[in-house]
């Protein structure tokens, strides 16, 4: 069945969209999303990014041309490049839409950032995290990743298998409620922004709430369920036990690494977060200055909650840490 040039067959019944790289603004992205396609009716995991709803919807319309069917939704978490479809899905196909009971709110927001549930889990401040002032950075995400408009009635997804013999399988550590689908049978699983294929495997933590530790724990617990096919939120699918088994390794290394290269940095002196961001430019834990700022932020959190550092607001009102 050749539908696209981004559309690949996972198995006889997953269907792999994997969206384009953006070309006008990193901001401009869509998800992957994928096919499900069951007997009575077909289960998109994510909606994807407004920059891919005219392929995901002329998709959709031909899969239920071929076999009428109802459509479900159900999400790995609440990110607008994974949810931006929803509205058109519940128009076009009265698709019924499925999240995890803490990814529910953001997915029914439908928002770029929900920022008063993201602000509990700051830190630092919004400009300090975000490299601009609030209002700037949402003026520049509403123009680049499009409008959205508030949905209601997004259910709670339950335990236990979907028609296709996929479970869901919490993987906390991105964003909260954050869940893949895995299928044992054949070891898919469908894990969202656990990590990013398309830089060098680095874990998730791209999220003022991404939790570091989590992360940890959900790399180490899927490393123990040995996927044959890892098909993640971005980037191509990673296929076989051994290249699965390594790029996991590598998205650990690179959370060690970081950790290590934080306290390294505060044991010379006490630092605020964009210092830390310039000095751990070579790092990789990017890519730009906001997406490395979100990771820092997340080592901070965790070794704040460890008390091995200590956090102090100097007279410019922003934060600075040194090591206990
Ligand atoms: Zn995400």
């Amino acid at each position: 069945m050749t539908f696209s040039e981004h559309l690949s067959e996972v198995s006889d019944d997953v269907l792999l969209y994997t969206a384009p790289r953006a070309r006008v603004a990193s901001w401009r992205r869509s998800g992957n999303v994928v096919f499900l396609l069951g007997e009575e009716r077909v289960t998109l995991v994510d909606s994807g990014g407004n920059a891919a709803k005219q392929q995901i919807l002329q998709l959709l319309d031909r899969i239920v041309k071929e076999s009428p069917q109802a459509v479900r939704c159900v999400h790995t978490h609440g990110h607008i490049d994974h949810i931006a479809g929803d509205p058109t899905l519940v128009d076009r196909f009265q698709a019924e839409v499925w999240a995890s009971r803490e990814a529910i709110p953001y997915v029914e927001a439908q928002a770029p950032i929900l920022i008063e549930r993201e602000q509990s889990h700051m830190i630092v401040s919004f400009r300090e995290l975000f490299s601009a002032p609030e209002f700037f950075v949402k003026g520049i995400m509403r123009l680049t990743m499009g409008r959205s408009r508030a949905i209601d009635s997004v259910q709670e997804i339950q335990e236990g298998p979907m028609e296709t013999g996929f479970h869901p399988l919490d993987l906390p550590g991105h964003h909260p409620g954050h869940i893949g689908f895995l299928r044992r049978e054949d070891g898919v699983l469908i894990a969202g922004d656990l990590l990013d294929p398309r830089h060098r495997m680095k874990p998730g933590l791209t999220a003022p709430s991404s939790d570091f530790n989590s992360m940890r724990e959900t790399l180490e617990a899927v490393l123990k369920v040995s996927p044959r096919f890892l098909i993640m939120g971005h980037g191509n699918p990673l296929i076989g036990e051994e290249a699965i088994g390594r790029a996991i390794e590598q998205s650990l290394e690179i959370l060690d690494r970081a950790e290590r290269r934080v306290i390294d940095c505060l044991e010379s002196v006490p630092m605020c977060l964009e210092e830390l961001s310039s000095e751990l430019q070579r790092l990789g834990l990017g890519p730009g200055d906001v997406f490395r700022r979100m990771f820092i932020h997340s080592v901070l959190k965790h070794l704040l909650a460890e008390n091995r550092i200590s956090k102090k607001v100097t007279e410019k009102s922003k934060a600075e840490f040194s090591l206990r």
